[in-house]
């Protein structure tokens, strides 16, 4: 008992690891641009203020922005989802899953839950003993139902969901720009000391590695950054490109999908002063999301693709017909 607890604290000790390797590189990188490349490599006064100035600009936000992704926890279903403790007594009383539907039956009709199992089943958390809202996952990591979880990042050591998939789009965003603006500005003097093959103090292998290691992160963070704007763009998380979410007719993977400038909104918010920002600003509870079908502006001929008996204006699926009830993990 005492060696399980000892293991599990070990291994979330081990869960910070990448999180400090993230912040290592970024001090180190902070010092090399600052100190070896543009206090003692750079001639120029001006270009010296110019490129400080860029830098801290993106520096800040970067932080900013890193900071609040990493730091804000993700956001678990409200106390309606949660199984009574008469409910959760029934329920345990029940012998074999047909058994115990009736009762999930009951309580998801009290709510707005419209995604199902693939078997068509009410979806249900058994550790965290709660109906599943819409686009809500439990993380093994987290030990937790997280809502509209979109991934669990090692990199952040955090669960990427309703709470801070804001922050973490534009941590994407300014930590591309950081790394664009390094190369940008420490390119001209690399290349200098490359066909001079000037490597031979510290201070000029400081800016060798910086242009390296800056051009190979921003590669791989324009990959991440287009993927998700496209998946913001479509009002799909990660978890639903990798898997489409089923439906009382079935699987439909455009169902969240209601338009890019409402999709938008949903993450971004209204206010669009506030979008360059990582304070909270997005739509809604988290719990409950308009579906394309619910929208006037979609014909049914958009729905029949996706196999809705879609009516143009009104809610598809009424919960609780014909539903194939059973327990998911
Ligand atoms: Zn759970
Ligand atoms: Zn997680």
């Amino acid at each position: 008992m005492l060696l399980s607890a000892c293991l599990r604290r070990c291994a979330r000790l081990l869960y910070w690891i990448p999180v400090t390797i993230v912040i290592m590189v970024v001090m180190w990188s902070y010092y090399a641009y600052v100190v070896p490349f543009c206090w003692i490599l750079l001639s120029s006064s001006t270009q010296k203020v110019v490129f400080l100035c860029l830098f801290h600009v993106c520096f800040v936000m970067f932080s900013w922005s890193f900071w609040k992704t990493l730091s804000t926890p993700p956001s678990s279903p409200s106390v309606e989802f949660q199984l009574s403790s008469s409910d959760s007594l029934l329920y345990e009383q029940e012998r074999g899953d047909m058994e115990k539907s009736p009762i999930l039956l009951e309580i998801s009709q009290k709510l707005s839950v419209h995604t199902r199992t693939a078997a068509g089943a009410i979806r249900f958390c058994h550790h965290c003993q709660l109906i599943k809202p819409d686009r809500c996952h439990h993380c093994s990591v987290c030990q937790m139902c997280v809502l509209k979880m979109d991934h669990h990042c090692p990199w952040l050591n955090n669960c990427i969901g309703f709470s801070n998939y804001k922050f973490f789009l534009l941590f994407l965003l300014y930590s591309l720009l950081y790394c664009l603006l390094i190369v940008a500005t420490v390119t001209p003097t690399f290349i200098q000391l490359w066909l001079g093959k000037q490597f031979d103090s510290c201070v000029k292998l400081h800016v060798l590695f910086l242009t390296l290691v800056s051009a190979m992160f921003a590669v791989t963070l324009c990959f991440l950054l287009f993927f998700h704007i496209w998946l913001l763009a479509s009002n799909k998380t990660t978890l639903e490109w990798l898997s489409v979410p089923f439906f009382v007719d079935g699987p439909a993977s455009e169902a969240f999908d209601v338009g890019v400038r409402a999709n938008l909104s949903q993450v971004f918010g209204k206010n669009k002063s506030l979008w360059p920002f990582p304070v909270f600003s997005s739509q809604g509870d988290g719990q409950s999301f308009p579906l394309r079908w619910q929208m006037s502006s979609y014909s049914p001929s958009v729905m029949n693709g996706n196999g809705h008996r879609a009516m143009e204006g009104s809610v598809v699926s009424p919960e609780g017909v014909s539903v194939t009830i059973a327990v998911d993990d």
